[in-house]
């Protein structure tokens, strides 16, 4: 997605997007962000990791160049007017890596911001202490997907040698943004470090909502078993004591999409899974971030309270 020439690096393919539409927060998934709003969706094509279960991997790890007859070519401000247009409560990159794209993705900042529109992004969070701060200074929610610990499963399964960039960033990102943590579960792979990686979140900061996603294997492990519901439910017993958000979702009717009030355990937010990232807001009980029954308050980012500093 970059190219050098001389000194200078160049983005290969600004301002072109493999999709750009509706879909609401609660989808992608964020939890504690803008309750039951719509956000216009973003990606670009390509990633700096080569997962063996991506689900998006047409776009990820297909050359970009033989992509390129298929995007949607939307300069930055015509894709903020999109999401004006289409009533966003904000846009939020998704389906592939932002750290592939920044350049265009600091020019929407800029537009985004001068309309008072907040961005967020997924990310596996892979990226320099440099890339960090700019995606920082880009977007003001961030779902970062750690998908496992060991250096076993990520030389296996993800294509990297450690998981260290991927920890150091998310804590550098929480103290200065809303952050949620996605992993996604592959039985057999990396279902043994479920209570490692709930010690890292409570390490971290214990008020951080993790999304255990059941994920149904794709790509390069399309022929592997889709992980057992009682059994990373079990395995989430000792998380859910020390983590009072821990979701756990990506399949029809699950019961664990309900934000408890950490204080009295009362349901705040209610909301229902229709599965494939299909979940959805019920109600919402906490309007002004505190439970109605004993008060206490609900890590909830419903201002434009931070805009990014671009
Ligand atoms: S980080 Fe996401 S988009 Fe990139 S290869 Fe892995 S699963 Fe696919």
């Amino acid at each position: 997605m970059y190219t050098v020439s001389g000194d200078i690096l160049r983005e290969r393919f600004p301002h072109r997007w493999s999709s750009c539409g509706s879909q609401l927060l609660e989808a992608m998934p964020f939890y504690h962000v803008y309750p039951g709003s719509r956000c216009l969706a973003i990606g670009t094509t390509g990633c700096n990791f080569r997962c063996r279960y991506c689900s998006n991997a047409y776009i990820a790890k297909e050359d970009p160049e033989i992509q390129q007859d298929r995007m949607y070519r939307l300069a930055p401000r015509q894709l903020v007017g999109l999401a004006r247009k289409l009533n966003c409560r904000s846009i939020i990159f998704n389906v592939n890596e932002p750290t592939v794209s920044l350049p265009t993705l600091l020019e929407v900042a800029q537009e985004a911001k001068a309309a008072a529109i907040p961005m967020g992004c997924l990310t596996n969070g892979y990226t320099t202490v440099e890339s960090t701060e700019v995606l920082a200074s880009i977007f003001s929610f961030f779902n970062v997907s750690l998908k496992g610990i060991s250096a076993r499963f990520n030389k296996t399964y993800i294509g990297i040698d450690s998981s260290r960039p991927v920890l150091r960033n998310i804590r550098t990102l929480a103290q200065v943004r809303h952050v949620e943590i996605t992993t996604p579960i592959v039985q057999g792979a990396n279902d043994n470090e479920i209570d490692t990686i709930a010690d890292f979140i409570a390490g971290v900061d214990p008020e951080i909502p993790w999304h255990v996603f059941r994920l149904l294997p794709e790509d390069e492990m399309k022929g592997a078993k889709y992980p057992d519901i009682h059994a990373i439910d079990a395995a989430l017993q000792s998380a859910r004591t020390r983590l009072p958000y821990v979701y756990f979702h990506n399949f029809i009717g699950s019961e664990w999409v309900h934000t408890l009030c950490p204080g009295c355990g009362h349901v705040v937010i209610e909301r229902f899974s229709l599965g494939c990232g299909g979940d959805r807001l019920k109600r919402l009980l906490c309007e002004d971030s505190r439970c109605p029954d004993c008060g206490r308050e609900i890590r909830l980012l419903r201002e434009n309270a931070c805009l990014g500093d671009i």
